[in-house]
């Protein structure tokens, strides 16, 4: 089977500026290849990710970081502008992820595991859950028009590849040279690396795409499962 991503729209809803490129920026690079609309949604600043040597203005230079990633991909962007460490499943912010949704009207949605190791990620993956649904609820109100039908929603790998098993793989071989360079528009991450208590960010993404590209038996993968409920799953 060939995965096609013509004619449709893919979001990922991501919790901090560089999770994007850790888990999905293959297939959104592979997505837009296809010709499909592609964007971005990142709820939180970023803001709490210090180095052992602090930055000032951090909610600033993550800012600039991920826009700058997000134009090497060519990605729509929307900050969520959530302070890190914050971000739950409120009404507040279900309203707030559903106009985005109504705004980009994405055909599928790339979020977080519901298993992954942040808490922030959790939040993010209930929330992109719930706007998944809602936002072809007419009966919820927000600026734009409802969407006719809920998105098709994966769940994203999570960090390290920690207890999540793949449903199916995106075979990003052709798309490592994006991922890694968007990568490195997070230099205020990347210097993190040096930090016992952090981890070479590059490094861990590069053995997690190569583990999942040697299951898949390609060069390098995404991995992914499709959320198995009621209008959040489609037929290729
Ligand atoms: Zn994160």
């Amino acid at each position: 089977m060939k995965l096609d991503f013509r004619n449709e729209r893919v979001l990922a809803v991501v919790a901090h500026p560089d999770d994007a490129e850790l888990f999905c920026a293959g297939t959104l690079a592979r997505a837009k290849r296809d010709g499909a609309g592609i964007g971005i949604c990142v709820l939180c600043q970023g803001d709490k990710g210090q180095s052992s040597e602090p930055v000032k203005n951090l909610t600033v230079i993550r800012r600039k970081e991920m826009t700058a990633s997000a134009e090497l991909l060519g990605a729509e962007l929307f900050p969520g502008g959530e302070p890190d460490g914050t971000l739950a499943d409120t009404p507040t912010q279900r309203l707030k992820l559903l106009e985005i949704f109504r705004s980009f009207k994405p055909t599928s949605i790339l979020a977080h595991s519901p298993e992954d190791y942040h808490p922030d990620h959790r939040a993010a993956s209930r929330l992109a859950e719930a706007a998944s649904w809602f936002c072809a609820s007419r009966g919820r109100k927000t600026r734009s028009p409802a969407l006719k039908s809920p998105p098709a929603l994966w769940w994203m790998d999570t960090m390290n590849m920690h207890g999540f098993t793949p449903g199916f793989y995106v075979d990003v071989s052709g798309f490592v040279n994006v991922k890694t360079q968007m990568l490195a528009c997070h230099q205020s991450q990347l210097r993190r690396g040096k930090d016992a208590d952090f981890f070479p960010l590059a490094e861990l993404m590069r053995v997690q795409f190569r583990a999942r590209g040697l299951q898949a038996g390609v060069d390098a993968a995404e991995a992914f499962r499709m959320h198995l409920a009621f209008k959040r799953t489609r037929a290729w």
